[in-house]
């Protein structure tokens, strides 16, 4: 999920949005059956070991992208399901994510809180393009500086369900990709670069982190500007921190 914020100083106009995830669970889960959210191969600093949220069960997943995204949106979402692919092409010689596009009317009214619901499984997952306001805020407890989010369950610490809203409305029409690269991170089992919450030793606040940190430059960063045509922030590249977290959740060959 994204969220927005005022800038304070020489931009006034802007507003951070916040990306996140929802995480919910499936069931009474023993401790020792939970798969760890990293591989062997796993090299994040210690101060992100606890930055994962669950791998998924297994690669390419397929990614169904909702009909009504318009041509120009559907050409944001495929440029940040590429961006995953070649960095994953880079660990595992195969593609993470696959594409098709489908009506997922039916989705724009669900709680996908509730996982005994059947929107996806382990190898497919809807991209819904939201524009209800009611659904985003008394279904999905969004806020109107959330511009994306994705809803997780789990079974034994590994994915076996989600879903990615995007509400293009609440950010500039160039912004959508930067938002969809972000969700898409989620899918994956990344979580943030760095936490909303004070430091912790396994995963670092971003309060405390200066402004051309890796993590700060992360597209897995929780924040991002938003404003009037010209002002706001792009993310269409992840960073080396965002390729090294993949690492850990994608397996070499
Ligand atoms: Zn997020």
């Amino acid at each position: 999920m994204i969220w927005y914020r005022p800038m304070l100083r020489s931009n006034r106009s802007l507003i951070a949005v916040f990306l996140t995830f929802l995480a919910a669970g499936c069931g009474s889960l023993m401790d020792q059956l939970e798969d760890p959210a990293v591989n062997a191969f796993c090299k994040a600093p210690a101060d992100q070991r606890g930055s994962f949220i669950g791998r998924v069960q297994g690669y390419p997943l397929e990614v169904v992208v909702d009909s009504a995204f318009s041509e120009s949106e559907r050409l944001e979402i495929r440029n940040a399901l590429q961006q995953w692919n070649l960095i994953s092409l880079g660990i595992s010689r195969q593609d993470v994510f696959r594409i098709r596009y489908d009506d997922a009317r039916k989705l724009r009214a669900i709680d996908p809180t509730d996982c005994s619901l059947e929107f996806g499984d382990e190898d497919t997952f809807f991209i819904v393009r939201e524009d209800n306001s009611t659904h985003w805020e008394k279904t999905l407890h969004l806020g109107s500086n959330i511009p994306g989010a994705t809803f997780r369950c789990k079974q034994f610490g590994r994915a076996i369900r989600q879903i990615v809203y995007l509400y293009p409305k609440l950010i500039q029409a160039r912004q959508l990709g930067s938002v969809a690269l972000h969700e898409f991170g989620h899918s994956l089992g990344l979580d943030h670069s760095c936490q909303m919450d004070s430091d912790r030793a396994d995963y670092r606040g971003c309060q405390s982190l200066p402004s051309d940190h890796d993590y700060r430059r992360a597209v897995m960063y929780p924040v991002i500007m938003t404003g009037p045509k010209g002002s706001y922030e792009i993310k269409e590249d992840p960073v080396a921190n965002d390729k090294l977290r993949a690492a850990c959740v994608i397996d070499p060959v």
